[in-house]
């Protein structure tokens, strides 16, 4: 791990490839903060296990299914992947009731329309729909007895024929034939016809028992798990973004993997174990964690003689890399100065105008 003398010894160096660096009085003036570095993510397996009664309509064969008596002593094998989503689901031994239906047979009642018979009364004839009966016949009017005398040499209305009733000649209507009514299309004439209802069953599905004439009850129970993943890093604001991505590009990371079996190595710094520690409490549901950890130590350093730079270093692979970065106070100079460029620019505007 670096120390303050080898982040010193790194920036001393770096000022001299520069060759500005004789002129400090390295390492005396320099002041070096660290900020240690955490990343990572925490993976857990959350399980819910959940009991309900459940009613199916009809046969049902749960005889695949697991079962259990106590639910919350159910084992069931660890997960494999924690990211993996899984749903088991078991019956309670000895739950599993089936009962026929006590209000219909088999499922079926007698049809209330028809009241079971399977057809309805329907009349055998209609009344003419061109004739409407009144005018059925001229001279019968349909009873057969010629009350009426024929036409003298008149034409009746329309086509006429001879009537059914009387056997009077251009007299009836083509459509009745003298007769005022017609045979009902619906029963050609039958006088009954098929219940639309229970279509001529006689019999319709029991609504309660949605037409199977039995009903499984059992309890049931539902073991789910689900991945949760929390994402590690520390701290969340206070290094500036090129250094924190240069040091995760290139810098030298010390990895930890950590299951809920696991704790924290002995030899690990408190800073880094104080920042971990949090995530390593079990979550509600938790059955399986696994922590992976990165962390680093980022040295800041800022040099009295170089107020405008800032210095971070950190551990390569190699010997330790120094990223250069403008001071804040450096920063608001630019700010200001190009604050002050435009103002110049704007008073010059007003002159000229
Ligand atoms: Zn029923
Ligand atoms: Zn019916
Ligand atoms: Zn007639
Ligand atoms: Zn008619
Ligand atoms: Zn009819």
């Amino acid at each position: 791990m670096l120390n303050d003398k080898d982040v010193l010894e790194a920036v001393r160096r770096r000022l001299e490839e520069r060759g500005d660096g004789m002129k400090l009085g390295l390492p005396d003036t320099a002041k070096v903060t660290w900020h240690p570095l955490l990343e990572g993510q925490i993976v857990r397996c959350i399980e819910t296990r959940t009991q309900d009664e459940r009613l199916h309509y009809g046969s049902i064969d749960l005889s695949d299914r697991p079962e259990y008596d106590t639910l919350s002593r159910y084992r069931l094998a660890p997960p494999k992947n924690l990211t993996k989503t899984q749903k088991v689901t078991l019956v309670q031994r000895g739950s599993v009731t089936e009962r026929s239906c006590d209000d219909c047979s088999n499922g079926k009642k007698p049809c209330p329309r028809c009241q079971g018979r399977g057809d309805l009364p329907c009349e055998a004839s209609t009344t003419c729909a061109d004739c409407r009966g009144i005018d059925s016949c001229l001279r019968c009017e349909g009873t057969g007895d010629r009350i009426r005398n024929a036409p003298d040499g008149q034409q009746p209305v329309g086509e006429r024929e001879v009537c059914r009733r009387c056997g009077a000649l251009d007299a009836a209507c083509p459509t009745c034939r003298g007769r005022g009514r017609t045979t009902c299309t619906t029963c050609e004439g039958r006088g009954i016809r098929d219940c639309p209802d229970c279509d001529r069953a006689g019999t319709v599905p029991h609504q309660s028992c949605k037409g199977t004439g039995r009903t499984v009850t059992w309890t049931e129970a539902t073991i789910s798990r689900k991945p949760m993943i929390e994402p590690v890093k520390h701290p969340k604001a206070g290094v500036p973004y090129p250094a924190r991505e240069l040091a995760r590009e290139s810098g030298k990371w010390h990895a930890l993997r950590l299951t809920h079996k696991d704790t924290l190595p002995e030899n690990l710094a408190d800073e880094f174990r104080n920042l971990a520690q949090p995530y390593l409490a079990p979550h509600e549901g938790e059955i399986g964690r696994e922590a992976t950890f990165k962390h680093l130590r980022l040295a800041r350093v800022e040099v009295p003689q170089h107020p405008h730079r800032v210095y971070y270093v950190f551990p390569t692979d190699t010997s330790p890399q120094v990223l250069v970065l403008p001071s804040q106070q450096r920063t608001w100079q630019i700010a200001a100065a190009a604050l002050g460029a435009l103002l110049v620019l704007f008073l010059l505007l007003r002159l000229v105008s």
